[in-house]
């Protein structure tokens, strides 16, 4: 699967997007040939844990936002007083998770430098 990244080259300074795999060699750059060698195996590791961890988050925001765009139509078409006090809390409650969790889903982006 790999770990996604933004290389950029520092021979000609341009920036590609890639996939690093495991056990890939070299790191090249398209424009100009230059290589490197590829990640450590551990600094690989340690990228795809977190950009998995990002992904959850990313997921669960998108989950939130579902949840909150339901709970404000219940909000806005619920005709029982009672009702309107849960369903504008629960709102709230996912527009703050999915501001949360998407903020912290988009937080880091991995640029490598060879
Ligand atoms: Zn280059």
């Amino acid at each position: 699967m790999g770990v996604h990244v933004k290389a950029t080259c520092s021979e000609c300074l341009a920036t590609h997007a890639t996939n690093l795999e495991f056990g890939q060699e070299n790191i090249r750059c398209p424009a100009c040939g230059h290589t490197m060698n590829n990640l450590p195996e551990g600094e690989l590791n340690e990228l795809e844990t977190v950009q998995k961890k990002q992904r959850l988050q990313c997921i669960i925001a998108l989950v939130c936002a579902t949840l909150a765009t339901i709970s404000l139509f219940q909000w806005a078409f619920t005709m029982k007083m009672d009702d309107v006090t849960i369903w504008m809390a629960g709102t709230i409650i996912f527009l703050l998770g999915t501001l949360i969790c998407g903020v912290l889903g988009s937080l880091k982006r991995h640029v490598v430098e060879f």
